[in-house]
């Protein structure tokens, strides 16, 4: 009898220091997940305003999209504490997230409606999408390298944007089924633009290009479809990777 009591008692006694324990981890996760919201909530503020407002861009809703997205949990976990700084960082596989400023410039400069239809090239890591999808569009957005369209979409239905549409492929293509588009974004540098997209722009559509070879001066094409053409000036000298060649 005494067994089972001192069976019942040690028991109790392990429930509870189990239970207390649990309740102490879960509150420092809790603390944890604070501190982080805090430090990075900061670390975006503070990039809004000096490198983006600070540089001119004034469109509201863009500043609220760039506070509000989360880009440290675009890039690897080692370089979380660099997300806000005012460069493009490395992705993995050869690629980089742009530098906040250009995100915002591009986003601004093509000044997209709310539920308009995006087409994007170039997913990366998916953080231009996701500050196009802040802004109410339903992104499609095509990328070649199949490693970084899977995270990017692991990222982006994570934070729940689920008006975002991710395909493998070759941007040259553009993605006809989802054709026409309102606006198109290229996040990658081609020398010249790819007929394709032109075709799938809407007649008063716009679209941002970062234009030209590697290495060398590249511009960005801020353009708008007029008839079967397209109506375009340069509006800023820009560094992009590669808009490669995919298999025919
Ligand atoms: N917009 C991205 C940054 C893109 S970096 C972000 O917010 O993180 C440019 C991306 O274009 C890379 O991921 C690269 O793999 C992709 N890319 C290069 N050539 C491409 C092509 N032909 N078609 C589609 N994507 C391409």
């Amino acid at each position: 009898m005494a067994k089972r009591k001192r069976f019942f008692h040690d028991t109790f006694t392990h429930g509870l220091t189990l239970f207390f324990l649990i309740f102490v981890m879960l509150s420092a996760d809790r603390i944890q997940a604070d501190d982080e919201k805090d430090e990075f909530g900061a670390m975006r503020k503070h990039m809004v305003s000096r490198q983006i407002e600070g540089r001119g861009v004034t469109d509201p809703a863009v500043l609220k999209a760039m506070k509000k997205v989360p880009r440290h949990l675009f890039v690897p976990i080692k370089s979380r504490r660099y997300a806000y700084g005012d460069y493009p960082l490395p992705i993995g596989k050869g690629q980089t997230i742009s530098q906040p400023y250009i995100v915002a410039f591009m986003t601004a400069a093509l000044n997209p409606e709310p539920r308009s239809r995006v087409l994007e090239i170039g997913t990366g890591s998916g953080y231009q999408a996701a500050i196009l999808a802040e802004l109410g569009c339903d992104v499609y957005s095509v990328e070649i390298i199949g490693a970084l369209a899977e995270r990017a979409g692991e990222t982006l239905s994570r934070l729940g944007y689920s008006n975002v549409h991710i395909k493998i492929g070759d941007g040259h293509k553009g993605w006809s089924e989802e054709a026409p588009f309102d606006a198109i974004i290229v996040t990658c540098a081609p020398e010249k633009i790819p007929p394709a997209l032109i075709r799938q722009l809407k007649e008063g559509g716009r679209l941002i290009i970062p234009v030209g070879k590697t290495g060398g001066v590249q511009q960005m094409v801020l353009a708008r479809k007029k008839g079967d053409r397209l109506v375009s000036r340069s509006v800023l000298p820009v560094r992009f990777v590669p808009m490669v060649e995919g298999p025919p």
